[in-house]
């Protein structure tokens, strides 16, 4: 996998290496879309859910689901597969852990794109088996790999609900601003926060040998998390994800329980659906981590109308990008997106 001009992760083949097999091209769920009743899924078994340990619960990014279900897999023989943010090379990255204690770094959502090749490399190699997380498009093609090559059993699949992710451009243009000077390599950097409660978590912030020095939030126009979740610089696949609703991969599917039922709860839910029987027979022993009130019927089949869709700017979003690449990338792409909004709004008036 090789950066795109636009700063997301796509294969490159080696022609002198390749075989022409095609397999590439049938496991890609762009390249070769999944049909839509294949993917589809019925909704098992459907909770709200959120830790019983309230440690934990505070470090994640909604309810700890995800933490509930490495719970219940770490007495069978589990290793685990997600995400971590690595500093040195400034981007997201799926890693290995073998406890619940080594995969402490995947807590917490990372608005970018993981590079996922060595770690799915490595647990393909060999027998063992093995949590995987990852975005729906991670974990529909992870789930073609492993259907393709007979070994569904060895792994369990996870994914969530998914907003897109940014260009990796955008986030290095953002990180040489607000790092002010400071070595971006020695940065930390945690998306989500819970200081000033769940309500409030899209909280991005930076670090450098612990101290805290930037910290934002999406409700104070952060501008990082502003086009993370105004979608500016999404993926191009992104703004036609084929996986809403309970279109999934996965054996259990997550997301943030926002809305009314929760808008009292500041410390954190999560909304998990189990929907094959192997997530079902998960999810059943996860559960037990955690306090669970069950979804309403109603609730049940509203999930598709709930699932955010990515929708790109009507301005240019190819000139946002490109902007990026120059010296104060992120302060001129940000102050297009600024210009192109009141554009927009001054011609939707016009047109009223
Ligand atoms: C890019 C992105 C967009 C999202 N959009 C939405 C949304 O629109 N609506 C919604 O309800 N929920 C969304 N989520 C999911 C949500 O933020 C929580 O991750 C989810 O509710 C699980 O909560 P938790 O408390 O169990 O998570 P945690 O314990 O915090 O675990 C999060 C898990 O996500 C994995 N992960 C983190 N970052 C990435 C990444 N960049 N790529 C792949 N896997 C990753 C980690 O491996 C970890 O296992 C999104 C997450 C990401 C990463």
């Amino acid at each position: 996998m090789a950066q795109s001009r636009e700063g997301f992760w796509v294969p490159r083949v080696d022609a002198a290496a390749c075989v022409g097999c095609g397999l590439c091209v049938r496991l890609c769920p762009t390249r070769s879309p999944i049909p839509p009743e294949t993917l589809h899924k019925r909704v098992l078994r459907g909770d709200a859910a959120w830790l019983k340990d309230a440690d934990s619960l505070r470090a994640s990014s909604s309810g700890g689901a995800v933490g509930a279900i490495v719970a219940a897999l770490a007495g069978e023989g589990y290793g685990f597969c997600g995400v971590r943010y690595v500093p040195e090379r400034q981007r997201a990255e799926h890693f290995l852990a073998e406890t619940p204690e080594a995969f402490v770094p995947a807590r917490g959502s990372k608005y970018i794109q993981s590079l996922t090749v060595p770690a799915f490399r490595y647990i393909l190699a060999g027998d063992g088996k093995w949590l995987v997380v990852g975005t729906p498009c991670q974990i529909a093609a992870f789930r073609r790999l492993i259907q393709t090559r007979g070994v569904e059993e060895r792994f369990v699949l996870v994914d969530f609900v998914c907003h897109g992710v940014p260009s990796q451009k955008l986030w290095a243009a953002f990180l040489r601003r607000a790092a002010k000077g400071r070595d971006p390599r020695r940065v930390e950097a945690s998306w989500r926060g819970k200081t000033r409660g769940w309500q409030d978590a899209y909280e991005l912030t930076l670090s450098e040998d612990r101290q805290t020095f930037y910290r934002g939030y999406a409700s104070g126009n952060e501008p990082f998390l502003r086009h993370f979740l105004r979608c500016t610089a999404q993926n191009l696949t992104c703004y036609a994800c084929p996986f809403v609703g309970t279109h999934s991969g996965a054996d259990i599917r997550v997301r943030d329980f926002w809305g009314e039922r929760y808008q009292a709860n500041d410390t954190g839910v999560s909304r998990v659906e189990a929907l094959t029987a192997r997530g079902l027979e998960v999810w059943t022993k996860a559960a037990a981590h955690c306090v669970t009130e069950p979804l309403t019927p109603a609730e049940n089949a509203e999930v598709e109308a709930k699932t955010p869709k990515a929708e790109p700017p009507a301005w240019g979003r190819a000139t946002f990008i490109r902007l990026l690449d120059w010296p104060a990338g992120f302060t001129l792409a940000h102050g297009w997106s600024l210009i192109g909004c009141a554009w927009a709004r001054l011609c939707r008036i016009v047109r009223r």
